[in-house]
């Protein structure tokens, strides 16, 4: 690990105005990502601004019925906090499909949003990589792509985004709230995370100096037919080959609202409104959901070894609208070893 400069934020501006100033600079927040990217030398920043003892813990409920979740809540805290299992379950779920307890309990909404990519050559210093060198090649496309990108990939990066919590808030339609050195804004979750294009090094549309200060929650739940689904190589403690985030409104077996997102799929959670525009006013069968998952599925293409992704992914689309018609039980509890 090299040297670096470090400094506790003692506000949200104080983190912006040392952030600005410093283009190499970095926010740490429950540092379970950025520690091990700097333990690789894969991150390098010259100073570390810890901004885990801001004020943003906060989980409060919104003028029009939705919720304001703080940057800083855990995961834990967020996946077991009342108002979140009883009103966002898709959201719990999420979560809880994600890395381990210890984990869970110092990583942050904020730094969930931000972690990087596990591509194993973004992690390797030794590859060439444009993620973590721009204009050094991409290793992966040639390489062992297994794991990486089925959709909205470019010739400069086929990475996926690796978080669980994002491809649920996609699905819920969260927003991302944003503080920085000239004015806060909003975007929507869908926008947050770039697609790769010519420049893979950016992440995120965060700009200079920029923090994610709370996310969002609109009123509308979805608290009976819900389903997160991912698919991996083991049950627990790995990331997503695929997975499915799926909410319904269900007025009989007629489904009247829908949602669908897919993570491990993309450089960023993939949502297409086009699918769920298919699905609403259908029957709740499963030739629709096939329908539904040509749709969000349109445009994908393989990389050498990564071909059994697009079939995993039609069919756990399909197999995750049938739980969520069906109400089948997220916990993690009730996820077994076939
Ligand atoms: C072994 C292992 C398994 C894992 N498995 C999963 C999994 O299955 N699913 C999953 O989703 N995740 C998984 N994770 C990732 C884990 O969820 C993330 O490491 C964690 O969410 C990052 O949060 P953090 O607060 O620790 O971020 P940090 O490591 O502190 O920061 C990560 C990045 O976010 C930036 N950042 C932090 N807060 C803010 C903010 N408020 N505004 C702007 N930038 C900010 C930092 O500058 C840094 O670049 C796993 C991690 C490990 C180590
Ligand atoms: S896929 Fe992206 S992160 Fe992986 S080697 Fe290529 S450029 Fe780097």
């Amino acid at each position: 690990m090299n040297n670096f400069q470090y400094s506790r934020a003692s506000d949200v501006a104080d983190a912006i105005r040392l952030l600005s100033t410093d283009p190499s600079a970095k926010l740490i927040a429950g540092g379970t990502n950025l520690i091990d990217l700097m333990k690789e030398n894969v991150e390098r920043p010259s100073r570390l601004i810890d901004i885990s003892r801001l004020p943003l813990r906060g989980i409060e409920e919104a003028a029009d019925g939705g919720l304001r979740i703080g940057a800083l809540v855990t995961n834990s805290d967020l996946a077991y906090h009342p108002l979140i299992e009883q009103r966002y379950p898709l959201l719990a779920s999420a979560i809880l499909a994600g890395a381990s307890a210890q984990l869970r309990n110092m990583a942050s909404v904020g730094g969930n949003l931000m972690q990087r990519t596990r591509c194993a050559y973004f992690y390797d210093t030794t590859t060439p990589c444009n993620k973590r060198s721009p204009g050094t090649g991409c290793s992966a496309l040639d390489g062992l792509n297994r794991n990486h990108a089925i959709l909205g990939a470019s010739k400069s990066c086929i990475a996926t985004n690796p978080s669980d919590m994002s491809v649920a808030l996609a699905a819920l339609g969260a927003l991302v709230h944003i503080a920085g050195p000239v004015d806060a804004r909003t975007v929507a979750l869908t926008d947050f995370h770039r697609l790769p294009d010519d420049k893979p090094h950016l992440d995120t549309i965060l700009g200079r100096g920029e923090i994610i200060t709370a996310i969002e929650l609109p009123p509308h739940s979805f608290t009976q037919n819900y389903s997160y689904l991912k698919i991996r190589d083991r049950l627990s403690y790995a990331f997503a080959l695929v997975s499915v985030a799926v909410a319904l409104e269900l007025e009989g077996n007629a489904i009247s609202e829908a949602r669908l997102a897919l993570g491990g799929v993309a450089h960023k959670p993939w949502r297409s409104l086009e699918a769920e525009a298919a699905l609403r006013g259908q029957a709740a069968t499963p030739d629709h959901f096939g329908h539904a998952a040509d749709l969000l599925l349109q445009g994908a293409t393989a990389g050498s070894h990564n071909g059994f992704k697009i079939e995993l992914a039609r069919r756990a689309v399909v197999r995750a609208l049938m739980q969520a018609t069906n109400a089948t039980p997220q916990s993690q509890a009730h996820k077994k070893i076939a």
